[in-house]
């Protein structure tokens, strides 16, 4: 649509990205969406099928370090807004692989926000206006702050000093520090939203959840890595995607957001719960899937507890977590049971 005013969303055939665009197009009949994504391991088209008839939708496959493309779509599409989720994002991956981390997560975001900066600087808008005609959302994790202790009053907030632990979260929090420099020194008009661990959907199989289930499924052991007690704040991937839209048109400038629905779970809570689940759903005689927690060699540099304190999100723009970890899991199940095509 010609009138439109053009997102450019990026990495949109993963996971998070692929929620966010379906429940965005449907609920904004104004805005066009152009995802760029390289279509790595990660990204799969068939997560967008519902879209690809949307004529405020298109795709576009490529490499967000690409400067050359990156330029030619903002110019071609006018593009004044960026809602920035392309990342490698598998920790085991970045401890095998380091390197394809820090060339996507930190050189492919300054990429985009460079030419994002060039290209809204070129235009004529004050410097006031510039706020209101242009914005840089970037997407980003709790990771970044590290590991709590087991108190349940210690939480990330958005004041939490960064200490990332893995190559992951350590590439991630530079590019979250790139973002921060980029509205520091030359007022562009930044967003950034930090969310805990996402459920659903469209995960990709390598991720815990997806892997509890798949494995029940086909009665193979269920790998947990250490003594399963790593904590995790749990949230489903649609109230990630709401509190997104919530930042993208009303955080402040140049601010960090946190994202978390106060669900802590330990991963043998996660996997005891999904087990109870699917002995009631699809039965077997004689037979509890937990009988399939396997225990495995810990990860490296494991983190111990992730949870996030949501107050400011809450207070400031009126987010609030429409699943609790029940009715997000059941959600969730029902889909890959489906995926499967497992009849109840
Ligand atoms: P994902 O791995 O499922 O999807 C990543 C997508 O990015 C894929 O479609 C992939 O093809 C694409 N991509 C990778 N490298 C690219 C490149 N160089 N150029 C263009 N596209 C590229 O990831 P996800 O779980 O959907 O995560 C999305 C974002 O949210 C990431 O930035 C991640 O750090 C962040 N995040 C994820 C979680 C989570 O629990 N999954 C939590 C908080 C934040």
């Amino acid at each position: 649509n010609n009138n439109n005013k053009t997102i450019l969303v990026t990495g949109c055939a993963g996971f998070i990205g692929s929620n966010f665009v379906p429940y965005f197009l449907d609920k904004y009949k104004n805005y066009n969406l152009v995802n760029l994504d390289l279509l790595t391991y990660a990204g799969n088209l068939e997560n967008l099928k519902e879209c690809e008839t949307n004529p405020n939708y298109k795709f576009i496959k490529g490499d967000i370090c690409n400067r050359e493309l990156v330029e030619f779509i903002f110019n071609e599409y006018d593009i004044s807004g960026v809602i920035h989720f392309a990342a490698e994002s598998h920790v085991d991956n970045s401890i095998k692989n380091p390197g394809v981390f820090v060339q996507t997560n930190v050189n492919g975001t300054f990429t985009l926000i460079d030419v994002a900066y060039k290209y809204w600087m070129s235009k004529p808008f004050s410097y006031k206006d510039k706020y209101k005609n242009s914005r840089f959302h970037h997407i980003s994790t709790d990771e970044v702050y590290g590991t709590l202790s087991e108190d349940p009053n210690d939480l990330f907030t958005e004041k939490t000093p960064y200490a990332p632990n893995s190559p992951y979260s350590a590439s991630k929090a530079s590019s979250d520090m790139i973002i921060r420099a980029y509205n520091e020194t030359y007022g562009l008009n930044t967003v950034i939203t930090n969310c805990s661990n996402n459920y659903g959907p469209k995960q990709h199989d390598e991720k815990l959840i997806p892997t509890i289930i798949r494995n029940a499924l086909k009665q193979n052991p269920i790998p947990i890595y250490g003594d399963g007690k790593n904590i995790r704040d749990w949230l489903y991937v649609l109230d990630h995607c709401k509190g997104i839209d919530l930042v993208y048109h009303n955080g402040k400038t140049g601010d960090t957001y946190n994202i978390g629905g106060r669900n802590e779970r330990t991963n043998l809570q996660i996997v005891d719960r999904i087990c109870e689940i699917l002995d009631k759903e699809v039965p077997k005689p004689n037979f509890s899937y937990k009988s399939l927690v396997t225990f495995v060699e810990d990860r490296a540099g494991h983190d111990r507890r992730y949870a996030i304190d949501a107050s400011k999100l809450e207070n400031e723009l009126g987010w609030k977590a429409d699943e609790n970890f029940d009715s997000g899991i059941i959600k969730t199940i029902e889909w890959y049971l489906n995926k499967y095509g497992i009849n109840k």
